[in-house]
């Protein structure tokens, strides 16, 4: 059995920088999880910096802010890097044809052109919960030409929604990289990419909050981040990845603040 570190009050407070993920973490879209708006409240009482970073994608940044306000939680917009957001920085200027909705927002508002047909030399997936053979047609034109590069914004097996199992973003990531042969460049975490946009925000000794094994904790990890599991999210279990920490939940860390 590995040896976690024991969190403590004054281990708590000595960090700078709060990172949580969204699903599973902080919260199980569309509602946030216990304890999660006392925790930004007190957090930002302590005058802490807090992040949020999520390869969520069924919203754009300014969607999820207005969700998380009405639960209590008054984000600003830079507190949060999405996927959807880093390839928005990736892609500026570029003609791209999105899948999915949010991502298409994030898009847009971060200056790159939207195609909707076949017009374009890059494709970039998105969570798309109306994603259909005529949009997988068109990814597959395009891709199938020589340049042509796919970008995805998750990898998601899972997706838990209003306590119902449904599969994650990777459904389409994987059959347009099955189909076309092509390998996705991954623009969320635990991207490189994605880890730039962060390292730009985080001020300080940063602690990192988060439910999987690769995307969270091996992300944290790399990233010199104390990282945390949180154990009732997506993964219960992992098995690659050494946490400095675990809690039950994320409602756990109240008593630590
Ligand atoms: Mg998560």
């Amino acid at each position: 059995m590995p040896i976690f570190l024991m969190l403590s009050k004054s281990l708590i407070r000595s960090f700078d920088t709060f990172v949580f993920d969204l699903d599973g973490t902080f919260w199980w879209y569309p509602k946030i999880v216990d304890g999660a708006k006392e925790i930004y409240r007190k957090l930002k009482e302590m005058n802490k910096k807090i992040v949020f970073v999520s390869n969520f994608s069924i919203l754009d940044r300014d969607g999820m802010i207005r969700l998380l306000k009405k639960n209590g939680v008054p984000v600003a917009k830079d507190e949060i890097i999405t996927s959807s957001y880093v390839a928005s920085k990736v892609l500026k200027g570029k003609k791209v044809f999105p899948i999915g909705n949010g991502l298409e927002k994030e898009l847009r508002k971060g200056g790159v052109k939207i195609v909707k047909n076949e017009e374009c030399n890059i494709v970039v997936v998105g969570h798309d919960m109306n994603f259909n053979y005529k949009k997988a047609s068109i990814a597959l034109k395009i891709l199938l030409r020589r340049n042509a590069k796919l970008y995805t914004t998750a990898y998601g097996k899972l997706w838990i929604f209003k306590d119902n199992l449904l599969p994650g973003t990777g459904l389409i990531t994987s059959s347009l990289e099955y189909c076309s042969g092509k390998k996705a460049i991954m623009l969320g975490k635990p991207s490189k990419f994605m880890l730039e946009e962060i390292r730009k925000i985080v001020e300080g000794k940063v602690i990192y909050f988060g439910d999987e094994d690769e995307a969270d904790i091996g992300f944290a990890n790399e990233a010199g981040f104390f990282s945390v599991f949180i154990r009732n999210g997506v993964e219960k279990r992992i098995s690659k990845n050494r946490p400095k920490a675990t809690l039950k939940s994320l409602k756990h860390l109240l008593r630590f603040l």
